[in-house]
């Protein structure tokens, strides 16, 4: 087997390296170096000595004053074809906060314009502002289970995306519980009212039309059953395993193409049927059980115990990838570092030799029914809310819930300091406005 990360590079470096040497051996942009960014990307099985043939026959054509094609993605810049998904990992990582992962997160979107959001887990929520995509397009959202590594930054896209331009409900489908109050239905009724005084103190302020959550909640047991039908796109779930009865995972089906996310689960018998025939499958591999005790300070037995039976481990992920034969598998769950890769790697290889992404945060995908092409997003970190794509509708500013006499009293006098912002901006938009 050959390895690539003798040198400790982190993996963007050896996507931005492959798609460099893909591209200087003459590859196509969209053919071979997505071929050899796959494999690169896809991790480790190629190397700077260890070159992929370029498979094109085009000799390439250098200009010092010409632009190369990239080797990255940079959101807003790129069409996506009608017959072409592109996954984003908006989030890889563990419930324990660090700024390199937030928690699971999958921002997929089809070429028909549909786009689904698989989980938001915390601290996700920054990574799908950075793809700039307007917020109206972002307003469904399957969540797999109710571990805050998994929807705990609902609450967090539901405001910030709503104040971001999403002038529609945010749509949120997940499983039911064994009782009613383990359910999503539940969870999300509370995150509602955990949020009045923020949504009572935008009312009759801004566009009120994006702070309503409309909840699907389904039977968590169902069999690959259909939670989801619309404009051609099918969204099935089947249980998972994992802590207590309620989690699920998912497939979706469009246009010939299939995309599984597991969610979080032991290995179980209803993945290994329905996620089988997967352009792409995501399927949790934790942390290995020797870094779990000497990186994440867990007692052995409780490394044991979750590392293998709460969790999948990843040389129990590789056997499960085995079994069902994606065209490309994705392992999520852990702290993907320069110093815990390798040991990953090498675990999922003892059971599976096939097509892998060891994923971090950034990473994107590329799929059609020919390719899959595998690189790390470039993002501005300087984002500004996208545009709203359809008119705003002024809020009734009689809905404004007012100060107390007594709180209202407390206003230091700034009539005069504030007076020039107003006639600036009334004369400017030809308004009328009034302070308060
Ligand atoms: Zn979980
Ligand atoms: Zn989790």
């Amino acid at each position: 087997m050959k390895r690539v990360n003798h040198f400790g590079l982190p993996l963007f470096v050896l996507v931005f390296t492959a798609g460099l040497i893909g591209y200087l051996l003459g590859s196509s942009r969209d053919q071979s170096v997505q071929e050899s960014q796959v494999r690169a990307a896809s991790l480790n099985q190629a190397t700077a000595g260890d070159q992929p043939a370029a498979s094109s026959s085009k000799t390439p054509v250098y200009s010092p004053v010409k632009a190369r094609a990239r080797g990255f993605y940079a959101p807003n810049t790129e069409d996506l074809g009608p017959n072409e998904m592109r996954l984003i990992a908006c989030g890889t990582g563990m419930p324990t906060a660090r700024p390199k992962q937030a928690a699971s997160c999958w921002l997929l979107e089809l070429g028909n314009g549909d786009k689904f959001i698989f989980d938001v887990g915390t601290g996700s929520n920054e990574r799908i502002a950075a793809m700039q995509i307007p917020y109206n397009y972002l307003d469904k959202v399957f969540l797999s289970h109710l571990h805050t590594d998994h929807f705990g930054d609902l609450d967090a896209l539901f405001v910030s995306g709503a104040l971001g331009g999403r002038q529609k409900p945010l749509r949120v489908w997940g499983p039911s519980g064994d009782t009613p109050e383990r359910g999503t239905k539940y969870a999300l009724d509370h995150l509602r009212k955990a949020l009045t005084w923020d949504l009572d103190g935008r009312k009759g302020i801004t566009d009120p039309r994006g702070y309503h959550l409309e909840i699907h909640e389904f039977d968590y047991k169902g069999m690959n059953h259909i939670v989801y039908q619309e404009n051609g796109v099918t969204i099935r779930s089947w249980p998972a395993i994992h802590s207590l009865d309620g989690p699920v995972s998912y497939s979706l089906e469009w246009n010939g193409m299939k995309f599984v996310f597991g969610g979080d689960t032991y290995p179980n018998k209803w993945f290994d049927e329905y996620a089988r025939n997967s352009d792409l499958a995501i399927h949790e591999c934790f942390i290995s059980v020797p870094d779990m005790i000497t990186k994440f300070q867990f007692t052995p037995q409780s490394a044991l115990s979750v590392g293998t039976q709460i969790h999948t481990a990843p040389e129990a992920f590789g056997k499960v990838m085995s079994r069902i034969k994606p065209r490309m598998a994705v392992a999520y769950h852990f702290f993907n570092d320069y110093d815990t890769e390798t040991g990953i790697y090498e675990r999922v290889r003892s059971t599976y030799d096939g097509p892998l992404s060891l994923s971090i945060d950034y990473m994107v995908w590329n799929i059609t029914k020919d390719d899959i092409r595998v690189r790390m997003a470039v993002f501005d970190e300087d984002v500004w809310p996208p545009p709203a794509t359809e008119k705003p509708q002024l809020p009734d500013a009689t809905q404004r819930i007012p100060y107390s006499n007594e709180i209202r009293n407390g206003k230091l006098d700034m009539k005069n300091v504030l007076q020039p912002i107003y006639d600036e901006i009334n004369e400017k938009y030809k308004l009328n406005e009034k302070q308060d």
